[in-house]
């Protein structure tokens, strides 16, 4: 791993442990976005004059870097959204609004967090379809057993996670999605854990959908990524409607402007979008199989100093090759909210909490976990403060545990 540390000085002082939540954004990222207020902003699309032109052109560029960094052979396949949570409502609202029908079949696993959920589980209300969960084992895996019932069900669409935000679990999509699209389903990928943390390709995870989020990426917020195969979006109707998405508008007739502004009607977050442009260049530089071999070499380690920590339990693949740098637990019972606050004045930042996930919990019989997750500018110093923080944390409860 390159020494990186000076690209994120206001992380002196703190173990920041929450990347999964959201992740810390270099100052090469930032300036970026600076540049597009301090050299003067403009909108993009539209000017002729030379800010504009600029803006366009590093929007534009952007949406070209994405599609490499993702292994897509057509920019117009990467649409530009607020976020994950966008990006699947998005193809909710339209790709399921036109394809599901009373009666259809929609698989969602019991891992999914609610932007994978909740709007599935909106559309098979609406259209009368049925709802179909992929249950999780005690491992914390996608249960394969389930697999032939999931396939004679023949359903239209699956909603798959290709990492857990709460148990690490990385899916092996590369060989259930064949499986699913035989069967003739749509898959739906949520990359909000995977795309930020390993190599991705599109084609070799072979889905239908990807949709990933720019702040867990060292990006900004507000800003996602919803990629999709062209014959899927060309015939998916816009669902927001207004400026730069049409070709005309006359009083009698509406003609859609092609991918990817069909899907990117008003103005667009200019400057976040530029600031993804940077925080792949930023990821590409350091290298996805160097930030993956990094979060394995820290997962593996702080499982090692976990196991030696009496009453933490790990959730999840107890292998860290089965897993992303996303670890939640349990520590003697205490609630996480507590364990967290007390962490937390150690000066390392974790999260606490159902993690947006509230079926899975409820299987774990947990209404929360505390949650450690790992990024590239991590160390195992960091895991040393967050075990020398858990042993403090039980001191405090010794009287009563
Ligand atoms: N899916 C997963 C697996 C996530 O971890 C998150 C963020 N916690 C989301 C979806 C939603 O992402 P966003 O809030 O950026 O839309």
């Amino acid at each position: 791993m390159p020494a990186i540390t000076e690209d994120f000085p206001f992380l002196k002082g703190v173990v920041y442990l929450d990347s999964a939540a959201t992740s810390q954004m270099p100052v090469q990222v930032r300036e970026v976005m600076a540049d597009h207020y301090r050299l003067g902003a403009s909108n993009v699309h539209r000017g002729v004059y030379d800010w504009s032109v600029r803006a366009t052109d590093r929007f534009e560029e952007t949406r070209q870097k994405v599609a490499e960094f993702i292994g897509a052979s057509d920019p117009a396949e990467c649409i530009f959204t607020g976020g994950t949570t966008e990006a699947l409502n998005t193809v909710a609202q339209t790709w399921g609004e036109a394809n599901i029908s009373e009666g259809d079949t929609i698989v969602v696993t019991l891992m999914e967090h609610h932007s994978n959920l909740l709007p599935w589980m909106q559309l098979a209300e609406r259209k009368k379809a049925r709802l179909l969960w992929w249950e999780v084992t005690d491992e914390g895996e996608l249960d394969l057993a389930q697999l032939p019932e999931i396939l004679a069900a023949q359903p239209k669409l699956v909603a798959l996670s290709w990492v857990s935000n709460v148990l690490g679990t990385i899916n092996p999509v590369q060989t259930l999605v064949p499986q699913l699209k035989e069967h003739g389903a749509v898959v739906i990928l949520d990359g909000a854990q995977g795309v930020p943390h390993l190599p991705t390709d599109v084609k070799a995870l072979g889905a239908d959908f990807l949709a990933f989020s720019a702040h867990k990426m060292m990006g900004p917020t507000g800003v996602g990524v919803l990629w999709g195969k062209r014959e899927l979006l060309d015939a998916m109707p816009p669902c927001r409607f207004g400026g730069s998405m049409i070709l005309s508008v006359r009083q009698d007739r509406v003609r859609w402007a092609e991918l990817p502004h069909k899907f990117e009607g008003g103005t667009p977050n200019i400057s976040g979008v530029h600031g993804l442009g940077a925080a792949v260049d930023y990821l590409q530089e350091v290298g996805m199989d160097s930030i993956r071999a990094h979060e394995l070499e820290l997962v593996g380690y702080a499982m090692e100093k976990f196991s030696n920590l009496d009453g933490l339990i790990v959730y999840g693949p107890q292998d860290p090759l089965k897993r992303s740098g996303v670890l939640s637990f349990d520590f003697h019972g205490i609630h996480p909210h507590d364990l967290a606050t007390l962490i937390g004045r150690e000066g390392v930042c974790v999260r606490a909490g159902h993690h947006c996930c509230q079926p899975l919990l409820k299987k774990l019989g947990r209404q929360g976990t505390t949650r450690a997750s790992f990024y590239l500018y991590n160390t195992k110093k960091d895991v040393d403060a967050l075990v020398l923080a858990l042993k403090k944390a039980r001191e405090v409860f010794k009287e009563i545990l």
